[in-house]
């Protein structure tokens, strides 16, 4: 594991100095994290990083996770779907479940510290045991996009979020300016000296690509992630089979699956067989730790696509744009907070202007090569986890320093 310190020749001396001087005040306060995976997805990748650097500046930052059957899980993804703002239906008997499955962990899970930090929907009922542990402050930390919720959905959650002392969110569009409970924007962070964002040797690089028979010869169009169908595999497809036509360039679609999220399988399926008969498309389903794989098939990469229907901040975008790729995005959750359209990325809306937009990429290397010098410069200045510290140190303190909030 990196060190702090470690940090001081990629972001600069102030910024660290700052880190030290928060945390002092911070000393001795115990911060509990729950969210529902342990691996998979951007939450469990925040955290994972996090922690340790936390605690080493000498908080006691804690994670724990909450369990939950198949059954859970699949009603939870159903409620991030609709929270997303597709049409999905939960019944009574759902929420049933949900609400039980929040009480059998609220006995289970350690919730005790001065503050509590739950992510997402799924442990969002535990707030009722806040009450065990006064003086507690809890922070409700929604890193999905919620501006466009089933409204039912929202209605059930919003008792639920109003207990709480705090709202976080990843960017300004994301929170829904009606729930009446106080506001803050933090966005999330890539560790730059982890495992999956590290710089690597370039025979490391070579030994991956080569281990999934891909040819560095020629161009490589890459998307990493879960296979959900929201992060729009098929459209991928679909692209790359419009712009293969006009240019002889291989799709790498490589993910895994999180284990609070069961459509997973389903979704890969579908798209292994859409790929059968071309050789070029390679489908890589990774195992949980996969993150050096990551890293060498997002820098073997010629493009980086994220064409997603909906997202929640898309961490797998800022890991493409720190490695200097040229990347084309959907504009939808916060990918449009990380790319400047024509400057630090493209931005897409359909599969159409994703094909149009890639064939240009692949024409013009000179042009690619400045969009991603530019997003890398963006995330060094925005996306990196030491300003992420910052800020959820910022967060704690300000729970104790009430007149001090900015609201939204
Ligand atoms: N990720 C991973 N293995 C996979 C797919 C994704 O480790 O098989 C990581 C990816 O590199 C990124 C995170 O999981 O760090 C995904 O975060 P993002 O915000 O892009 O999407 P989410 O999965 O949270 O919707």
């Amino acid at each position: 594991m990196p060190k702090i310190d470690d940090y001081r020749s990629i972001v600069g001396e102030d910024e660290i100095n700052e880190l030290y001087l928060l945390a002092e005040r911070l000393k001795g306060k115990a911060v509990q994290n729950i969210n529902s995976t342990s691996v998979g997805g951007g939450v469990a990748e925040i955290l994972s990083r996090m922690v340790p650097l936390l605690r080493e500046l000498g908080v006691d930052y804690k994670w724990g996770v909450i369990k939950g059957d198949e059954k859970f899980f699949s009603i939870t993804k159903n409620i991030h779907n609709s929270m997303h703002g597709v049409d999905t239906e939960i019944k009574d008997e759902d929420w049933k479940h949900f609400l039980e499955v929040n009480r059998q962990n609220a006995e289970e899970v350690d919730l005790s510290g001065d503050v509590v930090i739950i992510h997402d929907p799924q442990p969002i009922a535990l707030i009722e045991k806040r009450n065990d542990f006064p003086p507690q402050k809890w922070v409700w930390r929604c890193h999905i996009d919620i501006t466009d919720p089933q409204i039912d959905v929202l209605n059930f959650l919003r008792p639920f979020i109003q207990k709480y002392d705090r709202a976080v969110f990843s960017a300004p569009s994301f929170a829904k300016k009606d729930l009446n409970i106080k506001k803050m924007l933090i966005s999330p962070s890539i560790d730059p000296l982890s495992d999956k964002n590290k710089e690597l040797p370039l025979t490391t690089i070579d030994s991956v690509v080569e281990r999934y028979g891909i040819d560095r010869d020629r161009p490589i169009v890459t998307q990493i992630s879960r296979f959900d169908k929201l992060k729009d595999p098929s459209g991928v497809v679909e692209v790359y089979k419009k712009v293969k036509r006009h240019f002889d360039c291989q799709l790498v679609l490589a993910g895994g699956g999180a284990t609070d999220d069961p459509e997973g399988i389903m979704v890969l399926e579908k798209i292994r067989t859409s790929a059968e008969k071309d050789e070029d498309i390679h489908v890589i389903y990774l195992p949980p730790s996969s993150d050096i794989e990551i890293n060498a098939l997002q820098r073997a990469s010629t493009v980086i696509l994220q064409k997603s229907l909906r997202e929640g901040f898309g961490l797998t975008v800022t890991e493409a744009l720190w490695k200097a790729k040229p990347v084309i995005a959907s504009a939808v959750g916060g990918i449009p907070l990380q790319i400047t359209h024509k400057h630090s990325g493209l931005l897409t809306y359909s599969i159409e202007g994703t094909a149009y937009y890639l064939k240009e990429l692949l024409n013009d290397p000179e042009y690619a090569g400045r969009l991603g010098v530019n997003g890398q410069e963006n995330v060094r200045n925005n996306f990196l986890i030491t300003r992420h510290i910052r800020d959820n140190l910022l967060l704690i303190l300000s729970l104790y320093h009430e007149g001090d909030i900015v609201h939204l």
